[in-house]
């Protein structure tokens, strides 16, 4: 099934981004964790890809284990940095033999030892290249990401913005949202989306926060700002046991307002807390 099906009737969705364990821990430490995922009734749950796809097997394993065994729609993220086009192919086959109808296409982020990494040596140097390669040979869903606050590279909002436009002309079914903590920036976000005629389902991304040290470097990897109350509560909480229950609380308020504000849907980063999600469910009325 494909994910735009969901959003007929203007239905708001759930669903949940799950992360595949490292190389070295066995892949039953989420596997054994998908039937309670499962049990809370998301729309979709998606996969991430390692950085550089260093853990691809196992995203596809997880996607397809997740629709096989227990009949809830899989989403797999898809990076194509450093991927040869037999590679992207491979995976694209690998894909169609699992069942999976869904993917992310991402450019992906350099390897972390390459900083200097030059995506003009790439097979595609965006994700838009490699949504035209994909949709050529039709029959998946496709979402992409988008960037509230623009993306980290792009030297203004107003040029990403412009990117993000052609890339969904490319053939882009839905998007995903970075996570941001403020939705008054997603709110104007959205307003640029109307401006540039994009007119695809936007599914804002949602990170509850466990700890301050945590939310503090992925923030600062993905450029995403903290508004000075979620400063405030970082600096009272830190990494203590509390902090999670006010980051649960804080993540809640904000899926609530953007529920009531008419979103497409809600796409929560679970972090493969399945407490910490089944809390949020509970706390938005969607359990
Ligand atoms: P693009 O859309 O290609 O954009 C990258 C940059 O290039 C932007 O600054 C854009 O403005 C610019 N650009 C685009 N087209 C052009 C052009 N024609 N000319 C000049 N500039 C251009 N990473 C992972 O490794 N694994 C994951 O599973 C993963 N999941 C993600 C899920 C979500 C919801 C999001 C938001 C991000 C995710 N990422 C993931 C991170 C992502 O790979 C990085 O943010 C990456 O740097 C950009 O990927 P992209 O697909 O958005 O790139």
């Amino acid at each position: 099934m494909k994910i735009t099906d969901f959003f007929r009737n203007n239905r708001q969705t759930v669903s949940f981004e799950i992360f595949p364990p490292k190389l070295d821990t066995p892949l039953e430490t989420i596997l054994n964790k998908l039937g309670d995922f499962a049990s809370m009734k998301p729309d979709f749950i998606s996969v991430t890809y390692g950085a550089g796809g260093s853990k691809k097997g196992r995203t596809l394993e997880i996607a397809s284990r997740i629709k096989e065994d227990y009949g809830i729609e899989s989403l797999a993220h898809f990076t194509c940095v450093g991927h040869s086009i037999d590679e992207i192919d491979a995976m694209l086959r690998q894909m169609k033999e699992k069942k999976i109808d869904n993917l992310l296409a991402l450019r992906g982020d350099p390897p972390a030892d390459m900083p200097d990494f030059d995506f003009s040596k790439n097979v595609f140097s965006y994700a838009s290249e490699l949504i035209r390669h994909i949709r050529k040979k039709d029959g998946f869903c496709i979402g992409a990401a988008c960037y509230p606050e623009g993306h980290a590279d792009s030297p203004r909002i107003s040029k990403d913005m412009y990117h993000l436009k052609q890339k969904v002309d490319e053939g882009v079914d839905f998007l995903i949202t970075q996570l941001f903590f403020d939705n008054r920036i997603f709110y104007d976000f959205m307003d640029k989306v109307k401006a540039y005629n994009i007119t695809c389902p936007v599914l804002p991304g949602i990170m509850p926060i466990f700890k301050a040290d945590q939310i503090k470097r992925i923030a600062s990897m993905c450029g995403a700002s903290m508004p000075a109350k979620l400063v405030l509560l970082l600096d009272k909480y830190g990494n203590t046991p509390d902090m999670q229950k006010a980051g649960i609380e804080y993540a809640s308020n904000q899926i609530r307002d953007l529920l009531d504000n008419g979103v497409d849907g809600i796409h929560i980063n679970t972090m493969n807390k399945v407490e910490a999600t089944r809390t949020i469910l509970q706390n938005i009325g969607k359990l």
